[in-house]
């Protein structure tokens, strides 16, 4: 576990000069307040040294737009308004409880809660459950209209130690559970810096994939608290700023340019996430796979674009990252003159992101259906998650992995 803080202790020299730079960037903000700064203050980039873990907002999927969250605490509870801290109820404990709302207000059970925009506070941390689930810290509830939607207000520290045992095998060495959890933390911040900048104000993060996997205390333990805390704070940087480190469990030989295989998130075209060379997850089980899929079954996934009644004829990859990812597919059809022309992600997303593992394929017709072989499995933007386990087995410490799937970034501590 100490190995990241050793691993820091050797690079001391040019992590001052990091923090030094970001310490500037800061000055440079403090000064300027009154006046008009010279980088807007909620940009994404912009990364002011914290005196604690920030507090962030994680929408659970178990209560977005929902007509009922079941809800219980055992131990005393308030009820407060979100926007000025008052109680609107409190009690010594709540039995499992159906949270609605009505024309914009919240109820529990059948009291209405003289709000649309509720905090539920927990007097002892961890005691509080949405459905089965345990999380820590305040549950914001929002009424809108007849819909519920409940965000787990929480450190982000305390964040990351559900992520982790959710998004990497626990028993992996710590050298790459510490990458994981620094990667992790900061695409949490960048995240929450971009929402935020957006103007976003009822949640900075999803509970699924399109943010991190995080399921309250479910995946929480001893382990994946004592690393969260040998890298408290540790974020990777890039030029001083923080980028959003992408990590994907297995890319197949070679990591993507960011911009290419996740054209949607509009990443920055930065040395960090150009993409390299990878040959550590050559034994993930993941590497290599075939799928086949129905002509007919590709067509009706493809639906959204009229193809639903029709057969696919020929699937041709048109543009390929540079590590063989798919960038641009053509899709032909029996009925539709014209070839449908899509992105790689999107034809996986339609395909299903679990039957067709990635996007490196190749493709061979087989009577009624397509074959596709391919190698890796997810989008191979940033870590590789089975390569950074390998580099921990064969002795590599946190920063080298962090350094090798980032090119050209620092880690620097944002808090202690
Ligand atoms: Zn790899």
């Amino acid at each position: 576990m100490g190995e990241f803080i050793v691993a820091l202790a050797r690079i001391a020299g040019r992590l001052i000069l990091v923090f030094a730079g970001v310490t500037a960037a800061f000055a440079l903000y403090s000064c300027t307040r009154g006046g008009p700064p010279r980088r807007p203050p909620d940009s994404p980039a912009t990364i002011p040294l914290l005196t604690s873990p920030p507090i962030i907002g994680v929408r659970l999927s178990a209560g977005t737009d929902a007509s009922q969250v079941v809800l219980s605490v055992a131990g005393p509870y308030e009820f407060r308004r979100h926007d000025t801290g008052e109680v609107l109820s409190r009690g010594e404990s709540l039995p499992a409880s159906g949270l609605t709302a009505r024309e914009g207000a919240c109820l529990i059970g059948t009291t209405p809660l003289r709000g649309g925009d509720v905090d539920c506070v927990p007097g002892k941390d961890g005691t509080l459950r949405v459905g089965e689930t345990a999380y820590r810290g305040s549950l914001r509830c929002i009424a809108i209209g007849n819909r519920i939607t409940v965000v787990n207000r929480l450190d982000l520290e305390q964040y990351l130690a559900g992520v982790l045992g959710s998004e990497a095998p626990l028993d992996w060495p710590d050298a790459s559970l510490e990458a994981q959890c620094v990667a992790a933390r900061s695409y949490a911040l960048w995240q929450m810096r971009s929402a935020r900048s957006r103007g976003a104000d009822q949640a900075d993060l999803t509970d699924d994939v399109s943010s991190q996997v995080y399921l309250g205390m479910r995946n929480e333990t001893d382990r994946s608290r004592a690393i969260v805390a040998a890298t408290r704070g540790a974020v990777c940087v890039f030029n001083g700023g923080l980028f959003p480190t992408f990590y994907s469990n297995t890319c197949g030989g070679h990591t993507e340019p960011a911009f290419l295989v996740l054209p949607n998130d509009r990443p920055p075209d930065i040395a960090p996430l150009m993409g390299r060379p990878c040959e550590f997850c050559e034994l993930s089980p993941r590497y290599s796979w075939s799928e086949s899929f129905p002509r007919k079954e590709i067509a009706s996934r493809l639906g959204a674009g009229g193809l639903s009644a029709d057969e696919v004829t020929q699937v041709r990859i048109l543009e390929k990252a540079p590590g063989g990812h798919a960038v641009k597919i053509g899709v032909a059809t029996r009925k539709q003159s014209t070839e449908r022309v899509m992105t790689g992600l999107e034809f996986r997303l339609a395909l299903g992101a679990r039957k067709l593992m990635s996007t490196k394929f190749e493709v061979a017709p087989a009577g009624d259906s397509i074959r596709f072989t391919g190698n890796g499995w997810g989008h191979a933007a940033g870590m590789c998650q089975m390569g950074a386990f390998r580099m921990g087995k064969s002795g590599f410490d946190s920063l080298a992995i962090l350094k090798y799937y980032y090119p050209g970034a620092e880690v620097v501590r944002l808090y202690e």
